[in-house]
């Protein structure tokens, strides 16, 4: 099947910074796609490449199928969500959301129709006549998806749209975007430093650092199964063994990871691994402890390891010895760095 969007050997150079650097890449139609990764690595310069609005120093991107290097954006089958909404403040909700549509010349009657139709997907019917600044933030969230959704794009590119609302609003924007995309079977291509949200959202989430996809994948692989240290860490906080620490859990001599939940506390005179905690912080349903193993544990000196004491346990106090249990296959040797 033909790609929504490809990345063949994709570069986009600033001067010496290298916000992408050589990514290939492929976006299925109708998938909803993550690129998750910290400020910097290079997402939103992926995002504008497939827009238009940047172009490649090196790389080929097809869309479709079809090359777009001489393709400017406004011929491009995609629309881009901003994390600020961009919307016009002047215009009121019904002319901001039909902006797109007089600009491409589509007659009065049926740009009020389709405006309308998209407002009312977007559960803001009867809002047409309000400003911007009448709005709270969900509901310009809302306005500036119609907005997009109404040119009927192929390919939704959406950079970091849920930053600017509260959590309680973010999680259930989540939700709606989530069943929106499933409805109309469109190509989301969805960018966010959160990884929570990335995981919880999407089909697939590629991870980027400094402008290169450190792994691609399921929530699930990417969480459970991390290809690199740098995933590992970043991917909801995992543990990164050395590998004297990874021959310690029974794994072989390499660097691995191993999730905080997949470690218990045991009495220490049935345990074979025994630290000392030296750290709690309180997470509402969960308590994250950091246990120190002692010096002669690994010889580079990173003995403390994560564990996750689920709510309705009880707690240990720093400076209290615990023995370690492990789930069984739950130390992940890493391919690379
Ligand atoms: P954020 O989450 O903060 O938006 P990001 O992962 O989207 O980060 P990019 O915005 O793609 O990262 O930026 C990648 C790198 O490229 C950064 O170092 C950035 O400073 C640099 N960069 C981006 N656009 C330009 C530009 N027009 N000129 C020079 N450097 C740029």
């Amino acid at each position: 099947m033909t790609s929504a969007v490809s990345f063949s050997g994709v570069s986009r150079h600033f001067g010496n910074v290298r916000a992408v650097d050589g990514v290939d890449l492929d976006i299925a139609e109708g998938e909803f796609f993550a690129m998750l990764g910290p400020s910097g690595s290079g997402k939103t310069t992926c995002l504008r490449l497939i827009a238009g609005f940047e172009r490649p120093t090196a790389g080929d991107i097809r869309l479709f199928g079809q090359s777009v290097a001489d393709v400017p954006p406004y011929r491009r089958a995609v629309n881009t969500v901003f994390q600020d909404y961009a919307l016009f403040p002047h215009l009121n909700v019904l002319d901001n959301v039909a902006y797109g549509l007089m600009i491409a010349g589509v007659p009065k009657p049926e740009r009020r129709r389709r405006a309308e139709e998209a407002l009312a997907m977007m559960a803001l019917p009867g809002y047409g006549a309000r400003k911007p600044s009448e709005l709270s933030g969900g509901q310009r969230q809302r306005v500036a998806l119609a907005r997009a959704l109404v040119n009927r794009p192929r390919v939704l590119l959406l950079d970091e749209p849920l930053g600017a609302l509260d959590l309680k609003l973010r999680e259930q924007m989540q939700d709606e975007l989530k069943a929106l995309q499933r409805k109309l079977g469109i190509t989301f291509v969805f960018v966010t430093h959160d990884q929570g949200e990335a995981l919880s959202m999407a089909d697939r989430v590629a991870v980027f650092s400094d402008g290169r996809i450190q792994q691609v994948g399921a929530p699930s692989e990417v969480y459970g199964r991390p290809r690199t240290r740098f995933v590992a860490d970043f991917v909801g906080g995992s543990n990164v063994l050395p590998p004297a620490l990874t021959a310690l859990f029974g794994g072989p001599p390499v660097w691995a990871s191993l999730r905080p939940e997949a470690l218990h506390l045991r009495p220490p005179e049935s345990a074979r691994i025994i630290g000392t905690v030296t750290g709690t912080r309180y997470l509402g349903s969960a308590t994250r402890l950091v246990v120190d193993l002692g010096a002669g544990a690994s010889p580079d000196g990173r003995n403390d390891i994560a564990v996750l004491v689920p709510g309705g346990h009880p707690v240990p106090d720093p400076g209290v010895r615990v023995g370690l249990g492990w789930d069984q296959g739950a130390v992940h040797p890493m391919a690379a760095e």
